[in-house]
């Protein structure tokens, strides 16, 4: 299979104008005769399946939720970037562009990355028009914070629930498409298959979690964003139900799967505190603007925060201002991570467990006073005094990194087409803009630059050239075998009648791919994780225990069903890491490493993009390599010195 990633001739700066006007055109009246199926009804897949529906195609919509406004975007807490620059701070659209591209340690490709940062200015505008509640200035102007990895303040925010306000912007829009009857939507209806027949995406296949009961959807193109894949680490800030099955039931039917190693570590989550844990909580990076990072200088075990007020200053290590002092506190994620995990490996870690660092607020609260603090952070700072009993106005907060976002996906090409035609990923379903390491408030941008603006566009291309005669019947056989094995799949694990839950799996395979394949990676850890994920593999297919029935609402089965691809992903994940031999953003491997500790990257090797095709049951998977190239920016040793 040949990958080409469409990526057009020209300047930067006019690739994707030139783009949009060489695409083909759906005239409007054509447009009723297209069918779109959208999966998933978070920020990508809302803001897409409302600009198609308002663009005049059929769409039919499926998420998993009871409500479309319960996908997992609702929890995006700190931020969107934009470069409008209007703080006056030297910001502009090439700025975004080279941090997003420094940031992901040069591992995106330029193109997409640049249209982002475009695509960043049109976003704004459009969600304040829908009325989403940024928070402004005292003259009115839309109000900016920092995030890390830059020097500017570029990240438009509502309080700490910005997710949930661009989100409920979406969903309105959606909803006047349902009323309107151009958008289908379809509740707790989880896609299952991708229908493929003639080398191209037809359809899928869904189950209905309430009656249990299957059935085929035909299209002409088929949307996927169903976001990212962290829980394969159980736990991990994502939703619970967040899961990677709609991508890798794709993957298995042709679609190439890109960068799966590259999974980002959030550094500050509340830690973990015990073994019945179902999930992890982020505190927003969006704190790291006024909080400052610190551990005791020497080990003082089972530091508490109460304790810790008493600390005299010259005791304290705030490591990241000591280690990179221009970008001190707002140094991107992965390497404010690794920074937290070395202090606590060097047992300076506090809180019972010693996996812990605090974030402490003293210092922006004796200087801005709690009115101020409180009016930017006051609902992550009840989350976290709910959480944890503690009261971060009085007593510092303390964090630890956890699995937070996918930078991998989906491979697809500068018009978000996956390798099966037809067929388009969009959101963090997607690998296409973050590289190796995804900075803060990006994502929101990224979803919805794709679901609002990049897909409206590059869809009516391929519907253009294929036509509307191109769209098969239920009755065709693609279809009915799908439902077979969707069908068989499900029975499957029912027969198993082991004695082990869903969950004893997942446990396993997340701790797996924490302790081997997370924050830090070896060539002798990711060769024991393989072993590890085979025996994890057979153990399930032998002793699972699926209670209930088939043809009812039934949560263990749907989880069996996620859990059973998460470990074959896992698999993936850990063959993506070996193979890269060179450390890069999240891709630490402990063998490649500056004297400093920082990432060493090997460009002349692995500067590309891996995209990996599925070779059948029991086949090792085929690598294939898009290179990257970089014409408009030095590559360079990160620095944030
Ligand atoms: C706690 C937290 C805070 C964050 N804060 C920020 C932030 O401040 N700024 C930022 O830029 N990013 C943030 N992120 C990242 C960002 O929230 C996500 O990357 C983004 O919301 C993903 O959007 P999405 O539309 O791609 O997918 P999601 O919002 O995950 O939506 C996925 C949709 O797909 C559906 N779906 C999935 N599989 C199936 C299936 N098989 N069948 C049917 N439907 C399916 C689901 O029902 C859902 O509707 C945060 C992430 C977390 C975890």
């Amino acid at each position: 299979m040949m990958l080409n990633s469409k990526i057009p001739a020209g300047p930067l700066q006019e690739k994707w104008s030139d783009h949009k006007f060489n695409l083909k055109l759906v005239n409007p009246a054509n447009r009723r005769k297209f069918d779109i199926i959208v999966v998933g009804t978070g920020l990508a897949g809302a803001s897409a399946a409302a600009t198609l529906g308002e663009l005049g195609y059929n769409v039919k919509v499926f998420c998993y939720q009871d409500s479309p406004r319960r996908a997992h975007s609702i929890a995006a807490q700190g931020g969107i970037n934009a470069a409008k620059n209007y703080q006056n701070d030297g910001d502009s659209v090439f700025r975004l562009f080279y941090d997003a591209i420094k940031g992901g340690d040069y591992r995106a490709r330029e193109a997409n990355v640049y249209r982002l940062a475009e695509i960043s200015l049109n976003i704004i505008d459009q969600c304040v028009a829908q009325g989403v509640p940024f928070a402004r200035e005292y003259g009115g102007l839309l109000s900016n914070r920092s995030f890390g990895g830059t020097q500017v303040s570029r990240t438009f925010y509502a309080r700490g629930q910005t997710g949930q306000q661009l989100l409920l912007g979406a969903y309105g829009a959606l909803n006047r498409q349902i009323r309107k009857g151009r958008v289908s939507m379809y509740p707790r209806t989880e896609m299952l298959d991708l229908v493929v027949a003639d080398g191209k995406a037809r359809g899928i296949v869904t189950r209905n979690l309430v009656s249990g009961k299957i059935e085929s959807h035909t299209a002409h193109a088929v949307l996927l964003c169903t976001g990212g894949y962290t829980n394969a680490f159980y736990l991990s800030t994502n939703a619970v139900g967040s899961n990677v099955t709609a991508a890798w039931r794709a993957h298995k039917k042709g679609a190439m799967f890109a960068n799966p190693c590259f999974t980002q570590i959030h550094p500050t989550c509340i830690p973990v505190s015990g073994h019945y844990q179902s999930k992890l909580t982020l505190m927003s990076e969006s704190l790291r603007n006024d909080a400052r990072m610190w551990v005791p200088k020497v080990a003082m075990p089972n530091l508490k925060g109460k304790e810790a007020v008493r600390i005299p200053e010259g005791d304290r290590d705030y490591f990241l201002e000591r280690k990179y002092p221009s970008f001190g506190n707002l140094v991107p994620r992965d390497v404010a991570s690794r920074s937290a995990k070395n202090v606590c490996d060097e047992g300076r870690g506090v809180g019972v467990t010693g996996l812990a660092v605090f974030l402490d607020f003293s210092d922006a609260l004796n200087r801005d006073g709690k009115s101020v603090i409180e009016a930017k952070y006051s609902n992550l700072f009840e989350l976290y005094h709910h959480i944890t009993g503690d009261n971060p106005y009085e007593v510092p907060m303390m964090t630890f990194p956890a699995a937070h976002y996918a930078m991998g996906g989906l491979w697809v090409d500068y018009n978000l087409m996956t390798s099966v035609p037809g067929l388009y990923a969009l959101g963090e379903a997607n690998f296409s803009d973050h590289g190796a390491n995804r900075l803060g408030a990006s994502a929101l941008m990224q979803g919805l630059a794709d679901g609002y603006f990049v897909i409206p566009n590059t869809v009516g291309d391929y519907l253009a050239t294929i036509g509307w005669n191109d769209k098969l019947g239920l009755d065709h056989p693609a279809f009915q075998e799908s439902v077979n094995a969707v069908s068989g799949r499900l029975n499957q694990f029912l027969a198993i009648k082991g004695t082990k839950t869903v969950d004893e799996f997942h446990r396993a395979l997340g701790l797996t791919l924490w302790d081997y394949c997370g924050m830090s990676r070896s060539e002798e850890g990711l060769q024991s994780a393989k072993t590890k994920l085979q025996e994890i593999k057979a153990d399930f297919w032998e002793n699972l225990n699926v209670t209930g029935g088939v043809d009812e609402l039934n949560q263990e089965l749907e989880k069996a069903g996620r859990v059973a691809d998460f470990i074959e992903l896992g698999e993936l994940m850990v063959d993506d890491a070996l193979h890269r031999r060179e450390s890069c953003g999240v891709h630490f491997r402990e063998e490649f490493q500056t004297p400093e500790g920082e990432a060493l990257r090997n460009d002349s090797e692995y500067s590309y993009v891996a995209a990996w095709e599925y070779a059948g049951m029991g086949k090792p998977e085929i690598l294939h390599k898009e290179r990257l190239i970089f014409e408009n920016i030095q590559l360079q040793q990160r620095s944030y010195k």
